[in-house]
């Protein structure tokens, strides 16, 4: 799968696909990674993306022709998403789904955000990561571009793992632990330790709802109404 970030700093991009999973994920082909820098593509004769607010008001914006540009050279038919604190809230769900895409493209904003016409003529989808405003969207874009390659065959060592992970059946994943079994006097619940696969799998299953009920109660209520739906 293929990932463009549209940002004025590739370097708060690039790093982090340099470690770990994702390191391995570049190597092995499962995604890959570019980084296009829209001041590359200003024709103003001193590479300025930037402009002052139409009408007034604090900040500049980045303005609408080094984006267009930068965005014909990337291909248009590719996915683009733009993360921004006006956008509806990034889930598992949006990862799962749009980790069926071949090509997605984060356009990272800056300073007080872009320009609303490019906004309205790219964005395939616009996606918030939290109701707090950040610098730049690198990190949004680089939080979702995590979330999905995850999910992306070939990526994660044992994929097993994600049928048990938090927001699967809209709960929370149970508590976990490992060994020692005891540590600074706290034991790990018994039945964890007598290998019985079904009490273990009953237990995690209490325990999920459990986590969900207490942390979550507004998941809690979808996991209510969803049984609710199929007891009618
Ligand atoms: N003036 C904008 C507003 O009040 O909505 C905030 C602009 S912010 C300083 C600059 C850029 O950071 C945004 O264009 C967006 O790309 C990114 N950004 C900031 N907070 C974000 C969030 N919560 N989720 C996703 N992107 C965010």
């Amino acid at each position: 799968m293929d990932f463009t970030f549209v940002t004025l700093f590739p370097n708060l991009v690039n790093p982090y696909f340099e470690d770990s999973i994702l390191l391995r994920a570049k190597k092995s082909g499962a995604v890959r990674i570019d980084c296009v820098n829209p001041r590359d593509f200003s024709l103003d004769k001193h590479k300025k993306v930037d402009d002052y607010k139409a009408g007034g008001g604090a900040g500049l914006l980045m303005s609408a022709q080094p984006l267009w540009d930068a965005f014909k050279s990337i291909g248009e038919e590719a996915y683009f998403i733009f993360p921004s604190p006006a956008g509806k809230s990034f889930s598992q769900n949006d990862a799962k789904r749009l980790s069926k895409k071949k090509h997605i493209v984060f356009v990272c904003g800056r300073y007080e955000g872009i320009d609303e016409r490019v906004v309205e003529t790219y964005a395939d989808e616009v996606f918030s990561i939290g109701d707090f405003v950040l610098t730049g969207g690198e990190l949004a874009s680089l939080c979702m571009c995590d979330a999905i390659s995850r999910m992306v065959e070939n990526v994660l060592g044992n994929e097993e793992s994600l049928l048990e992970e938090s927001f699967e059946n809209t709960l929370l994943e149970a508590p976990s632990f490992t060994k020692p079994n005891v540590c600074d006097g706290l034991s790990i619940p018994s039945d964890f330790l007598k290998g019985n696969h079904a009490i273990i799998s009953g237990l995690k299953n209490r325990m999920a709802h459990a986590k969900t009920y207490f942390h979550r109660p507004d998941l809690y209520k979808i996991v209510k109404n969803k049984r609710n739906y199929y007891a009618k």
